[in-house]
């Protein structure tokens, strides 16, 4: 065991916390042109695809994080036809999208090639099924200049990115969430990653701050996904129309049947309705962005 490798997740390191994963098999390890990747086979956890020492991808629990980031905001819109993806590389956001039938179009904006030329060599399960789809577009761009630039309108926004370092970092800018307003349509959803407020507080009430002060509603929910740890991890919910996260349970059933029943293996309609209530201490967090 003792020469055994283990690899780190680094990203609570300022706050004197790690997490290290022993490694069965490096498959893919290299300096990109944005960052560090490497790719590994984790007896538990299968594949682990790690970005500057912070997790991104395990087979065993990206369900959790793919179901919640996509069927949420869709289902809570009702009527998305197009949708955005900020970051997003391994496919494995758009591959759980594009089970929407409604969907007509799914652009991905990412900023890295070698991540998705990485993951179609390594993540087959998510790219063959996006690639193969007419409605899945890939653009290689950084995200906030996408959002600047684009004469496109959407109706949902979702920010799958890394977390706020290296090229992510631009997109937990106020300028960004401004950015993807201009893009939305009327009554459109941005959805952004916030990380697990019990470690990283101060992610999720900087992102909720901005996006009450360009959205009339503002909020997040929640998600329990194993290898982020601490807690549940936030997901940032923002759009001009209140009622969209007040939807009822049933209503929410009738939409999921209407999108094509898909099997899930985290979502439900109630985990959707229950995942609005919010722990207190993470109810404080979004309380405090208002001051
Ligand atoms: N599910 C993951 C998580 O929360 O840990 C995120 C997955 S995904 C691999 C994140 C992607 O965002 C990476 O492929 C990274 O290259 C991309 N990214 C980072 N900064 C970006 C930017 N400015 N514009 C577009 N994509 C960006």
């Amino acid at each position: 065991m003792a020469d055994k490798r283990w690899i780190s997740e680094i990203l609570f390191e300022p706050e004197g916390f790690r997490m290290s994963y022993a490694v069965e098999r490096v498959i893919h390890e290299t300096q990109t042109e944005h960052q560090h990747l490497v790719l590994f086979q984790h007896r538990l956890l299968g594949k682990i695809l790690m970005l500057d020492g912070a997790t991104q991808v395990t087979t065993k629990d990206e369900f959790v994080y793919h179901e919640m980031m996509t069927h949420v905001p869709i289902l809570a819109h009702g009527k998305a036809r197009d949708l955005l993806i900020i970051g997003g590389g391994d496919c494995g956001l758009a591959e759980e999208a594009l089970k929407h039938r409604s969907l007509v179009r799914v652009t991905q904006v990412e900023i890295d090639a070698s991540v998705i030329a990485f993951s179609k060599r390594y993540f087959r399960e998510f790219t063959r099924p996006v690639f193969a789809d007419k409605r899945f577009e890939c653009v290689i761009e950084d995200g906030m200049r996408y959002v600047g630039e684009t004469d496109r309108r959407f109706d949902i926004i979702i920010v799958d990115s890394t977390d706020p370092q290296g090229p992510g970092a631009v997109l937990f800018t106020k300028e960004f969430y401004a950015r993807c307003r201009r893009c939305l349509k009327k009554g459109g959803i941005l959805v952004t990653q916030n990380g697990v407020p019990f470690l990283q507080p101060g992610e999720l009430v900087t992102t909720v701050r901005h996006l009450r002060r360009l959205f009339k509603d503002a909020t997040c929910y929640v998600a329990a996904i194993p290898t982020y740890v601490g807690g549940h991890m936030a997901m940032g919910f923002a759009t001009d129309d209140r009622s969209l996260r007040q939807a009822s349970e049933a209503v929410i059933a009738a939409r999921y049947r209407r999108a094509g029943h898909f099997s899930t293996k985290y979502w439900t309609a109630a985990v959707h309705k229950a995942a609005f209530a919010l722990p207190r201490f993470i109810q404080e967090l979004v309380d405090k962005a208002k001051r």
